[in-house]
């Protein structure tokens, strides 16, 4: 069986930037589906919506899976 290095486990938790907050991956993968177009940005929440370039900064965030694995 392969090793999994802990550096490399998705976290339960994170500091998200648009939320100001620690918020479940869940709700932070929402966010990063819907600032990669997957999915209609309806399913956000008004106050993540209604912030300039909340794309640009989810796309850019640390925490941004896509980002993290170069995926
Ligand atoms: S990846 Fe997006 S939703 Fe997740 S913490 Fe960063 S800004 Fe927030």
């Amino acid at each position: 069986m392969q090793e999994v290095n802990k550096s490399d486990e998705i976290p339960e938790y994170v500091e998200c930037p648009l939320y100001k907050k620690t918020i479940g991956i869940g709700a932070c993968i929402d966010v990063q589906e819907v600032a990669a177009r997957h999915i209609k940005e309806r399913i956000l929440p008004n106050e993540i919506r209604e912030i300039i370039g909340f794309r640009s900064i989810c796309l850019n965030c640390e925490n941004n899976l896509d980002k993290k694995y170069e995926r």
